[in-house]
């Protein structure tokens, strides 16, 4: 299901890449491609000590069947899940999955510093993910 969710940027970013000249083109692609992979590929990571993946999946298991989950971070299993797929089944937009990883990224860093008040303060850690986010965008990660 993942290969095909590439190949469905891949195709987006070349029928976008038609109106520049070619040499723009090319550039677009790859500098889209590395952020692409960024994004979207599965991932390993050591928080000082303790290993993690980062996986992403059409939808996020658990929760109530009426309730979205847009991404988990699992401290059990040292693991956080990202959704790819709105409730319809629709693609989420690539913004809102970086977002929501690193929300989710937020609650492991808190919960692995033992700073539980704040992995729960849920306001907290969006602000954090938004400030991430943005900070991004802008090159300054
Ligand atoms: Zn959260």
């Amino acid at each position: 299901m993942k290969s095909e969710r590439f190949d469905y940027l891949r195709v987006k970013v070349s029928a976008a890449g038609l109106s520049r000249t070619k040499n723009l083109n090319w550039k677009y692609f790859f500098r889209f491609k590395i952020w692409e992979n960024c994004i979207l590929k599965d991932s390993k990571f050591n928080l000082f000590g303790t290993n993690y993946k980062v996986r992403f999946m059409d939808a996020v298991p658990g929760g109530e069947p009426d309730k979205f989950i847009w991404g988990d971070a699992d401290s059990m299993a040292h693991e956080v899940r990202i959704a790819t797929k709105d409730v319809k089944g629709k693609d989420i937009n690539s913004d809102e999955i970086e977002i929501t990883k690193f929300h989710e990224l937020m609650h492991v860093i808190f919960g692995e510093g033992r700073y539980s008040s704040c992995s729960d303060d849920e306001p907290l850690v969006e602000w954090c993910a938004r400030c991430l986010h943005s900070l991004k965008k802008q090159g300054i990660l």
